[in-house]
């Protein structure tokens, strides 16, 4: 089907009159084409002086749409061609899929939603401000379930435009479900108002997206990627947060890991696991490449893993190293965060209408209107303790999986003049992973090509709980042994003359190994939040988690299908499940985790 002209279906939707005022403005366009309309709506945007804070636009896609039709498609509209350029460089590789795609700093949020229309206006969780609906070329029947889907994304108000006329079959079923015509001119526009009262109770996602909390202040414990990402994500919208952590410096636990890998996890039957590290992969690198130096605090070195003991090998190109405490201080030094050092938060108590955090001598450190958890698994103790103190919290409180911190340990020493050669150039990840040719920060200029090597990393389950940091080496060089066999030869005389170097943090982890993400107290205006247990892979999913949390918090559109963010729901246990007992050895931090 031709990509309708974009002025019209603009004009159609009321915009940009419609959205002043306005903290966000929210749009779902049910065919991207070639993404005409969006890279008209965002150049709209950017031109409007009242605009809104965050354009969130939402656009489904039978098939990923082809980086060469989108510029071919803006070539004849000469001020949409930067924009273009820059879409275009984000939609190499897409799939079926919902990909988020973070532009203009993070301002415009474009959620590419590609596969079968039906399935996934069911998977959003958000009601539209503005919809523009092309009725698809298939069965009357087919149209008309798309169209009652179509509704479920909308609130009392929202303008639905379409590109063509319809027929009359069409427009009775528009009436039928509630829309009325607002303005009939060369794009329809019909404006959603029910004769009857809509009943919101039972998705309460839905209820909330209606009536989103307005951006107020909000108190985020730990200042670790998940942290510092919750208040990045928040912040850009508005937010004012301030960020405790019982650390000196920002960073503090298992975020302070020197250099960690980003790479998806991949499974035969393409897992939830699997397809949550791809989406917060994606979603990492966006925040890498525009935030941190190339080279230097990270890189898309790609990463090759050895898969069932070195029987076949898998090329990531998507995939790299990054300095974690790197990102988290990008992210915490955006406009509208306030670090907090040296703050141990003993106590969360409900005062009237907000939070207040005491330390253990019962002193008030912070208040506000909202508290998000992103503290690990000392999260755990918090909530127990606030369970006692605040009883009708606890039937919520008892659904949040267990959190359990599990000690790591990561071998590393300087890299050698000429061991270069016996190193690998990119990182190797399978049972363990070596990561080699990391240039150190803060050298001098002499120095200044410094490099380190880096092996690991330990589980400590089985015999490895409380053992000396020794044994935590061994296991990793023994490991190392099996990976690489050439790199281990060259590494070990630093292992045997104790010249290795220990790092050593403790992950946060549930019995199913996913995060837990999302509110706490149940209601339509949820004020306690979660975004913890990142396990091995926060580099891959901190990101992910914090623009979910954010997205539930404001009502707007989610990043990734509603189905695959109930695994990470914080409330999705219904018992305090022991943590399964995990294999002794088989555990890396690359791939292999129960
Ligand atoms: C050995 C090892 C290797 C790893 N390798 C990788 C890897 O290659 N790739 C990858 O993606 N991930 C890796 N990880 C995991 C990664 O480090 C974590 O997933 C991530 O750092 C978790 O971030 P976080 O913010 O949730 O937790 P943290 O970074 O631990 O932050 C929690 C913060 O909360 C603070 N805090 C706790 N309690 C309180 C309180 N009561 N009051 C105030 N502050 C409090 C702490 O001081 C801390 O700073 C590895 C982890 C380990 C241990």
């Amino acid at each position: 089907m031709r990509e309708p002209v974009p002025h019209t279906l603009l004009q159609g939707c009321g915009l940009p009159q419609a959205w002043r005022d306005k903290s966000a403005w929210r749009v779902l366009d049910t065919d991207f084409h070639q993404g005409l309309r969006f890279l008209n709506i965002w150049q709209t945007w950017r031109s409007d002086a009242k605009r809104p804070r965050l354009l969130h636009y939402v656009a489904l896609r039978e098939h990923p749409p082809s980086v060469d039709a989108i510029l071919q498609a803006a070539a004849p509209y000469p001020e949409l061609h930067a924009l273009a350029q820059e879409l275009a460089q984000e939609c190499h590789g897409l799939a079926v899929d919902f990909h988020r795609i973070s532009l203009n700093e993070g301002r415009v949020l474009l959620t590419l939603c590609v596969g079968d229309t039906q399935t996934l206006l069911r998977e959003q969780q958000f009601a539209a401000d503005s919809v523009v609906w092309d009725p698809p070329e298939s069965a009357a029947e087919a149209i008309r379930w798309t169209l009652k889907a179509l509704t479920r994304c909308c609130r009392r108000g929202t303008l639905v435009v379409t590109a063509q006329a319809q027929s009359p079959a069409q427009s009775a079923w528009l009436v039928q479900c509630g829309f009325r015509v607002a303005i009939n001119g060369p794009s329809t526009q019909w404006s959603y108002d029910p004769s009857w009262e809509l009943k919101t109770t039972r998705n309460l996602e839905l209820a909330r997206s209606i009536l989103p909390s307005p951006a107020s202040d909000c108190v985020v414990i730990g200042a670790g990627l998940a942290g510092a990402s919750v208040a990045a994500a928040l912040a850009k919208r508005g937010w004012h947060v301030q960020v405790l952590d019982a650390g000196a410096t920002t960073a503090a636990g298992a975020s302070s890991l020197p250099v960690g890998l980003m790479v998806p996890h991949v499974s035969a039957d393409d897992n939830p696991r699997s397809q949550l590290s791809r989406s917060g992969i994606r979603m990492s690198l966006q925040q890498a490449k525009s935030l941190m130096k190339s080279g230097q605090d990270w890189a898309m070195s790609g990463v090759l893993e050895h898969r069932e003991l070195g029987v076949s090998t898998l090329w990531h190109s998507q995939a790299g190293w990054i300095k974690p405490a790197q990102l988290v201080n990008a992210w915490l030094a955006q406009a509208g965060i306030r670090f907090v050092p040296n703050a141990v938060v003993a106590a969360v108590r409900r005062e009237g209408d907000v939070w207040v955090l005491h330390n253990a001598a019962g002193q008030a450190l912070a208040q506000a209107s909202h508290v998000v958890f992103a503290n690990g698994w000392g999260a755990q103790a918090l909530l127990d303790d606030l369970q006692i103190a605040a009883p009708e919290l606890g039937p919520n409180l008892a659904r949040l999986p267990a959190l359990q911190g599990i000690r790591g340990v990561l071998s590393w020493g300087m890299q050698q003049p000429g061991q270069a050669s016996t190193l690998p150039a990119f990182p190797v990840n399978g049972l363990g992973s070596l990561i080699c040719n990391i240039p150190l920060d803060g050298e001098t200029e002499s120095a200044a090509q410094a490099q380190a090597w880096y092996a690991g990393a330990t589980y400590e389950t089985g015999t490895l709980v409380n053992a000396p940091v020794s044994a935590h080496h061994q296991a990793n060089l023994d490991k190392l042994r099996t990976l690489l066999p050439a790199a281990a030869q060259a590494l070990g005389p630093a292992f045997a003359t104790g010249q290795v170097q220990t790092w050593q943090g403790t992950r946060c982890v549930t019995p199913d190994r996913l995060p837990v993400v999302g509110p706490l107290d149940a209601g339509a205006s949820p004020r306690l939040w979660i975004s913890a247990a990142m396990g091995s892979r926060g580099l891959s999913y901190a990101v992910l988690c914090a623009e979910l949390l954010a997205a539930q918090m404001g009502g707007e559109p989610w990043p990734l299908p509603a189905s695959l963010a109930r695994h990470l729901s914080a409330l999705r246990s219904n018992d305090r499940a022991r943590l399964p007992t995990v294999k002794q050895g088989g555990i890396s931090d690359g791939i292999i985790h129960p």
